[in-house]
């Protein structure tokens, strides 16, 4: 397997050739800090409480609207999983983020069921 390259942390420039305490000419953070854990196990904590959130409000009142919710959870969720990607934190710090992922899938997939059925009923309707 091929090596890859270093790349900057934070905006991804490729770093060869420099040194390990050097800065990173794209966007001057520390080569070779990591970004806090705390960063990565945010986004993986929010994406489940979005994918929570969103689920609820389904439920509760939104109906498919919640779908534009659910949507943040998705992407915090994959935010989550590239810093795993990257190595930066263990797959077991984000359990949160798989809850959140999930929860928010299903949330979009109600979500487009419920416009289909309104869709349908509006359709029906028409007819009856
Ligand atoms: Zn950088």
């Amino acid at each position: 397997m091929a090596k890859v390259p270093p790349t900057c942390w934070k905006c991804g420039y490729e770093l060869s050739g420099l040194k390990v305490d050097d800065l990173c000419p794209e966007c001057g953070c520390a080569v070779w800090s990591r970004p806090p854990i705390e960063q990565a196990t945010q986004n993986a904590s929010r994406s489940m409480t979005w994918g929570i959130v969103s689920l609820v409000l389904f439920f509760a009142c939104l109906g498919p609207l919640a779908g534009l919710l659910a949507i943040p959870a998705v992407t915090y969720a994959s935010k989550a999983n590239t810093e795993v990607r990257q190595g930066l934190i263990d797959k077991s710090q984000i359990s949160g983020a798989k809850t959140g992922l999930i929860l928010g899938w299903i949330t979009i997939g109600l979500s487009l069921l419920a416009v289909c059925a309104y869709a349908f009923v509006l359709v029906l309707t028409q007819y009856l």
